[in-house]
């Protein structure tokens, strides 16, 4: 697991310690350990407090403690399951061991008058509190004196490599670490040695922990020393992720200069003005396109806020400077909608676009790929098909990515390789508002614009949470919604990873409404359709032939009709909270007022009604990412693709969030004032996989 320090001049291999053969080394190995350096940074999981002898009269549940006594007596319970039960007392009070296992060697030991001490977790048992399978010892001496001098640290462990191993491989480090054998740099300024803890003493205490140490602060991982663990490793992310984008910055890429003229006569055929965020962003982009090196821009904007006008624009601009821009979509769906856009907006400026998906097979694939490569086509919109092998680029200047946080770093740096000669400026678009705090390290690699205003005359939409058990309710509201001229939504929601499941429940309901609500003209778009009939179907709703849209979460981005102004959400509890602002999103884009019924299935967890009152709440997309990193952590709001990239062993970006800009500044006076510090320390703990090679 730890990055390996054996490139420093001091390695000193783990096969140099008492105790490691080679079956164990193989072991190490398999966990990325090769020297005694790397298991200090082998951190334990928990600790636990062997250090004190605790009554048996102040136990509570849950607690793992140590506790002495005299068994009182032992019995072989024959239940659902054999048990061996001991019940020992101190005098404060009596608990019962139980033994699943157990020999008979085991029972006649643990026998009446025995003096034991043991060590377990705390457990309601029937009538008395018990420990299951506890560690003991017998015939101790009951004064109530353990050796114990520091806590007890449990290891992260493989098969065949016990906890005792560990303690005796760390002692030894330890041991080597203190008559300095182990030449383990301190790669941070000094100051922070100060403030914090020389890195030296940190490992001390981590492994080995005091008994009069906050041990509260230590289990929450928030003492001084583990966060002066986690300001390394996330100055080491930050020092790579800036190496990163520096190096990327050392590839040319075409200056793409703009046509005003192009450009006011795209702007004159739109039926509304730029807001002054949409106008701003455009403005960042376009200087940033003049520069010889390649853009690397974020750009966030809520849902609805405008952003596909803001990457025509730039589209626009990387298209009369002579060039090919590529807009990748995550969805089929979207990468279509996108395709009608462009076409309607581009087409009228003698602009030729193209769309490239995985579904388009054959001749017209090849078709489509000779335009491509023969530069007969500017603006061409798909999905993650336009970055195949197979797609050769005449003059690739811009690519864009909307919807981003599907799309990890590295496949964004994957990119470059489609320009031709150059490297394309990148653009990526995101509607989920990530909290900077997250972007800051997950997107260290990118800049960032933030469209931070609606287009003017949208009003909020009103979000209600109701029960499924109302939902004859539900649909009397449908019903006259769409009877006075209105559209809806109906959206059902599984288990993400079960598609058809998915679509079958979408088919269920649009059954069952069609039964129930005989007069409503119902239509239905589900991931198993094919691409035209989903067309064919959001063309009809979209025209107003259809009254109801029964859907699964694939109209969650994009789908723009400005009529629909009620969205039921069934089971929303089973979805991320910026998903459920994506869906209400495709409301409350018209001027009537919208509403959004979040239909849950009761009873609701705690933590389901706190998530869903804040839909209730509040309609800013800040407030809800930020509230869901609360809720769900940051691997949910990102997608494990992005958290898992970072690949963090001690920091969490949750809860060390306040060391951000703190490592962001360490990383900065590293790679000023201690550059011969910067590649130890991505070594130490990035290690050389996660290092990006390629840029
Ligand atoms: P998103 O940021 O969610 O991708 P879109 O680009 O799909 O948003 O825009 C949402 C809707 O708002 C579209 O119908 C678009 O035409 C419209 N729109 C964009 N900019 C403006 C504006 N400045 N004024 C009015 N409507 C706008
Ligand atoms: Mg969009």
């Amino acid at each position: 697991m730890p990055a390996s320090e054996n490139n420093t001049t001091s390695a000193f291999p783990v096969t140099r310690l008492k105790g490691v053969g080679p079956k164990a080394a193989e072991r190490l190995e398999k966990l990325g350990i090769h020297t005694a350096q790397d298991i200090l940074f082998h951190l334990p999981i928990r600790y636990q407090d062997r250090t004190s002898v605790i009554n048996i009269g102040t136990v509570r549940p849950g607690m793992q403690v140590v506790v002495e006594g005299e068994v009182d007596h032992s019995e072989i319970r024959f239940g659902r399951r054999r048990a061996l039960l001991v019940h020992i007392s101190d005098g404060t009070g009596s608990l019962i061991l139980r033994f699943f296992h157990f020999s008979a060697a085991q029972k006649n030991n643990l026998a009446k008058g025995k003096q034991i001490r043991c060590f377990g977790e705390v457990r309601r048992g029937q009538n008395r509190y018990e420990m299951i399978h506890p560690e003991y010892q017998l015939d101790i001496e009951r004064d109530g004196e353990l050796d114990e001098e520091s806590l007890t640290p449990i290891y992260p462990t493989t098969e065949g490599m016990h906890q005792l191993t560990w303690r005796s491989l760390t002692d030894q480090c330890l041991q080597l670490l203190e008559e300095g054998q182990l030449g383990l740099q301190e790669l941070l300024p000094e100051n922070i040695a100060s403030e914090y803890s020389t890195l030296a003493r940190a490992l001390t205490l981590l492994h080995r922990p005091p008994t009069d140490i906050d041990f509260a602060l230590l289990t929450e991982g928030k003492h001084k020393i583990q966060q002066r663990l986690a300001l390394e490793e996330l100055t080491a992310h930050q020092v790579s992720l800036r190496q990163m984008r520096y190096q990327h910055r050392q590839h040319e890429a075409p200056p793409l200069k703009s046509d005003r003229k192009l450009q006011s006569a795209f702007l004159k055929q739109l039926p509304f003005n730029l807001t002054g965020a949409q106008q701003n962003t455009v403005e960042v982009i376009s200087k940033d396109l003049l520069n010889d090196h390649p853009m690397m821009r974020l750009v966030q904007g809520d849902v609805g806020s405008g952003k596909t006008v803001v990457a025509a624009l730039a589209a626009l601009q990387a298209i009369s400077a002579g060039y090919q821009v590529a807009l990748m979509a995550p969805t089929e769906l979207l990468s279509e909608q996108h395709r009608n856009n462009f076409q309607i907006w581009f087409g009228t400026l003698g602009i030729e676009v193209a769309w490239l998906t995985g579904k388009l097979k054959g001749k017209p694939r090849r078709q489509q790929l000779e335009r491509i490569a023969a530069n007969q086509v500017q603006m061409i919109v798909g999905t993650h098909a336009l970055f195949q092998d197979e797609v050769i680029y005449a003059s690739l200047g811009l690519v864009i990515i909307d919807e981003q946080h599907r799309f990890g770093v590295h496949q964004r740096l994957a990119l470059k390789d489609k320009g031709n000669a150059v490297v394309p400026h990148q653009l990526v678009m995101t509607a989920t508002p990530i909290p900077r705090t997250l972007a800051m390290t997950a997107f260290a690699d990118l800049d960032v614009s933030v469209i931070d205003e609606l287009p003017p005359g949208r009003t909020p939409v009103k979000t209600v949470l109701i029960s499924d058990e109302r939902r004859e309710q539900v649909m009397q509201r449908v019903q006259q919604a769409c009877k006075s001229g209105r559209q809806a939504y109906w959206v059902c929601t599984l288990i993400e990873e079960s598609e058809s499941l998915q679509c079958q429940a979408a088919e269920d309901t649009a059954n069952l409404l069609a039964e129930q609500l005989q007069e409503l003209r119902i239509g239905l778009v589900h991931g198993r359709l094919s691409s035209s009939d989903k067309e064919r179907v959001m063309q009809h709703f979209k025209t107003g032939e259809l009254d109801l849209l029964v859907a699964t979460t694939v109209i969650e981005v994009g789908v723009d009709v400005p009529n629909a102004s009620l969205m039921i959400i069934e089971n929303p509890e089973r979805l991320g909270l910026s998903q459920l602002h994506q869906l209400r999103g495709r409301v409350g884009r018209g001027s009537v007022e919208s509403h959004c019924l979040l239909m849950y299935h009761a009873p609701l967890s705690q933590n389901g009604q706190q998530r869903l009152s804040v839909m209730r709440e509040t309609t800013d997309g800040f407030v809800i990412a930020q509230k869901d990193l609360e809720l769900r952590g940051p691997g949910e709001v990102l997608g494990t693709r992005q958290t898992g990239e970072m690949q963090l062993k001690i920091a969490d970006l949750m809860r060390d969030q306040l060391l951000l800009p703190r490592a962001q500044e360490v990383a900065e006076t590293l790679i000023s004032e201690y550059p011969h510090h910067t590649d130890l320390l991505v070594r130490r703990w990035l290690g050389n996989k996660t290092r990006y090679a390629n840029v």
